[in-house]
């Protein structure tokens, strides 16, 4: 049965995916199973997204019921999920107005061009350009990519959208010369998670900010990755003590269920009038009610307390093992967004480690991502420790 599904995808799927040789069947917390039985710890949760783990019983309660009374309507209507789930967020963060989609990428899309529409409104259409940084990762739509400072992300995809440009992560005077007449916004993950768990330097975030209200700018913070706990505080710029203009959530937002969200201030969000931007599926009935509840469950059990102290348990069992093992060049990362760059290539140890139980994934070909679900316990990340220290002397 699992050699057949697998020769069947490979046949009718898209060969976008570099996919590994198992087909996943089940999961229950921070385990997954496949088709043969084999049971593995998960330290990827789907790309940091089911930060619950999996099958959380209130979530699928949630979506039963949910599907059960209405699934969708479209925004012709208004509906109840949609409407607390923005109020929520509004409440949790500094924004005062949600645009909902369905993906990263989509979020990103509405932040770019609310940030467009803003200045065309304020009378300054020239200024459309945005500065972002190099190794970002935004998403793989024509904006996003176009956005994203990897080249093998754009390869083949020619022309890109026109206004991008792109300076070195943590320059800040790079960050200074690349700004023109032409830019409307700045835009940035606080933590670069595809770009290999790049943290921002002391007091780097804080001078994008400066500078932004220096030249009238917009600040555009991606959270896609470093939101929803994941990073030890709700939202990862609370740990930078900045407060951008824009940020855009998707991932881990409904635990797994399909979303993405762009936020912002009352000021910018004006931009945003009747007719400006609309999704089909963005907000529907279903998908909001699911990050409703995913919400509430991080409230009630402190997730993201939770997420801070067992990412420092888990930081410093690496930081050790990083002692016993010179190829671990350095250990990087903020709360459950976790990595170890080697001084060689990292990808051959994923399958080994795949094969020994736990699921890890390996991001810029050198460094070991680790996000697991905010509730992996003490003992699971033991017993992954225990087998990078087998599998790391070789
Ligand atoms: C995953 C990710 C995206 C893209 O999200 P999709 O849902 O795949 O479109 C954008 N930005 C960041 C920082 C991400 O991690």
């Amino acid at each position: 049965m699992t050699d057949t599904i697998m020769h069947t995808a490979d046949r009718v799927i898209t060969a976008t995916y570099k996919r590994f040789p198992v087909v996943m069947e089940r999961g229950q917390a921070c385990t997954l199973w496949d088709t043969r039985g084999r049971r593995y710890t998960d330290f990827v949760s789907g790309i940091a997204v089911c930060n619950l783990g999996h099958a959380h019983p209130r979530i699928a309660e949630v979506v039963a019921r949910q599907a059960g009374q209405l699934v969708h309507v479209s925004n012709l209507y208004y509906t109840i999920p949609q409407t607390e789930l923005a109020r929520m967020l509004v409440e949790h963060s500094f924004a005062d107005r949600v645009f909902f989609g369905n993906s990263g990428a989509e979020a990103n899309e509405a932040a770019i061009k609310l940030a467009r529409k803003y200045f065309k409104d304020a009378g300054q259409p020239e200024r459309f350009g945005i500065v972002c940084m190099e190794k970002s990762f935004h998403g793989r739509t024509m904006a996003t990519l176009s956005a994203t400072g990897q080249d093998k992300i754009k390869q083949g995809f020619d022309p890109v959208l026109e206004g991008f440009s792109f300076v070195p992560f943590n320059d800040i005077d790079a960050l200074k010369s690349a700004i023109d007449d032409h830019t409307c916004a700045v835009m940035l993950e606080p933590i670069q998670g595809e770009g290999g768990i790049r943290c921002p330097d002391p007091g780097f975030l804080q001078r994008v900010r400066q500078l932004c209200d220096q030249r009238g700018l917009l600040m555009i913070l991606d959270e896609i990755q470093t939101g929803m706990g994941r990073t030890g505080t709700r939202f990862a710029h609370e740990q930078y003590d900045v407060t951008p203009d824009i940020m855009t959530l998707a991932k881990a937002l409904a635990n797994g269920l399909p979303i993405g969200a762009m936020l912002a201030t009352e000021r910018v969000a004006a931009a945003f009038g009747i007719g400006a931007h609309a999704s089909t599926f963005g907000g529907t009935p279903l998908v909001t009610a699911a990050a409703l509840e995913t919400l509430k469950i991080m409230d009630e059990e402190r997730i993201v307390d939770r997420a801070r102290d067992t990412g420092t348990y888990f930081k410093d069992a690496l930081k050790q093992l990083k002692l016993r093992h010179r190829c671990i060049a350095e250990v990087r990362g903020r709360g459950l967004l976790l990595g170890i760059q080697l001084n060689r290539p990292a990808d051959r140890l994923v399958p080994v480690l795949m094969d020994k139980g736990f699921l890890v994934n390996c991001v810029q070909g050198d460094t070991l991502r680790f996000v697991p679900p905010l509730i992996i316990q003490k003992d699971e990340i033991d017993a992954l420790i225990h087998c990078l220290d087998e599998v790391l002397t070789f």
